[in-house]
């Protein structure tokens, strides 16, 4: 299928609403190339409030026809729940994650949250309720205000400043000469990984979703900006309903359910001590991988 002979102001509210989507722009192009069945339904609503219980009904999904990545998987996530999927690199933990924005299309079972299907909502509206917080920050060229008013466009000037205050960058944006109007990118100040990651903090914090992804960084910041950082996604994380896709389990063991996901599917869930005790795969991995 050719992407031009899809409607503009739908890639438009896409992109708008996902500028890296959960894996970038490339792919998001590769999905609306690949898979035109990700569009509103006929009678597709918009629901403007939802608390984030999220259930995975038997889910069944696949790439490629034919050849499941995720085979059956049952999963309930409550209201203000924070879960950390671990497992080996390709089990499908960014995969289920994926599925939540209906980036892809479950081929059997389905997803609800609150009880409505995902596929029952209008695309935007779902998304709307849904923050993606990646290594990979997208920041245009402009200036600071309006990389975190990006996340509300409607944002006032002190819910600006409360959202920087939060994700630790109000000190920073206050040592510039320019404070909120200093332009970063190319024609102006750089900014750290870590300063950037700060600031799709602060956008996400104006965003206020009920329901959180959280792609965690797979390469370490320096250890003092790592920790600041997992201390403002964890305030981010409160009261929202939290997936976090991790890549390291040192920054996961106070997550309220580890899920433990590998090539047959979810092997084994429970809270880090839980797991520990039972000496399964979790332990393993931690015994390999400590700290
Ligand atoms: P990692 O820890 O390395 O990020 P993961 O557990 O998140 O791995 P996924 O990225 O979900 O794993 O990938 C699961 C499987 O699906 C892998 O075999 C991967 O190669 C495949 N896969 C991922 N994305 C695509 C895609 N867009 N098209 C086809 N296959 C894909």
């Amino acid at each position: 299928s050719n992407i031009f002979f899809r409607p503009i102001e739908k890639i438009n509210a896409v992109i708008e609403s996902y500028p890296k989507g959960i894996a970038g722009f490339k792919r998001y192009l590769e999905i609306i190339d690949t898979e035109p069945d990700i569009a509103d339904s006929p009678d597709a609503i918009t629901v403007d409030r939802v608390k984030g219980n999220i259930h995975f009904d038997h889910i069944t999904f696949g790439y490629d026809t034919g050849r499941p990545i995720l085979s059956q998987i049952d999963l309930t996530i409550k209201t203000g729940e924070t879960i950390a999927f671990v497992g080996p690199s390709g089990a499908g933990k960014t995969t289920i994650c994926s599925l939540l924005p209906r980036f892809y299309d479950v081929d059997e079972g389905s997803i609800t949250i609150d009880g409505i299907d995902i596929r029952d909502f209008k695309l935007e509206s779902l998304r709307k309720h849904i923050g993606i917080v990646q290594q990979d920050v997208f920041l245009f060229s402009g200036t600071i205000r309006e990389n975190i008013a990006y996340g509300d466009l409607q944002a006032t000037e002190e819910q600006i400043w409360e959202a920087a205050r939060r994700a630790s960058l109000a000190e920073l944006i206050r040592n510039q000469p320019d404070g909120l109007d200093t332009v970063i990118g190319e024609r102006g100040v750089k900014l750290s990984g870590g300063q950037k990651q700060r600031l799709s903090i602060a956008r996400m914090f104006l965003k206020n979703p009920p329901i959180l992804i959280l792609d965690e960084a797979t390469s370490a910041l320096d250890t003092e900006t790592e920790s600041a950082i997992q201390q403002s996604l964890a305030e981010l994380s409160v009261g929202r309903t939290t997936l976090v896709i991790a890549h390291r389990l040192s920054t996961i063991r106070h997550a309220d359910r580890i899920v433990v996901v590998n090539e047959h599917g979810i092997a084994e869930q429970g809270k880090h001590d839980e797991l520990l005790a039972t000496g399964g795969i979790y332990s393993r991995l931690n015994q390999l991988q400590p700290n």
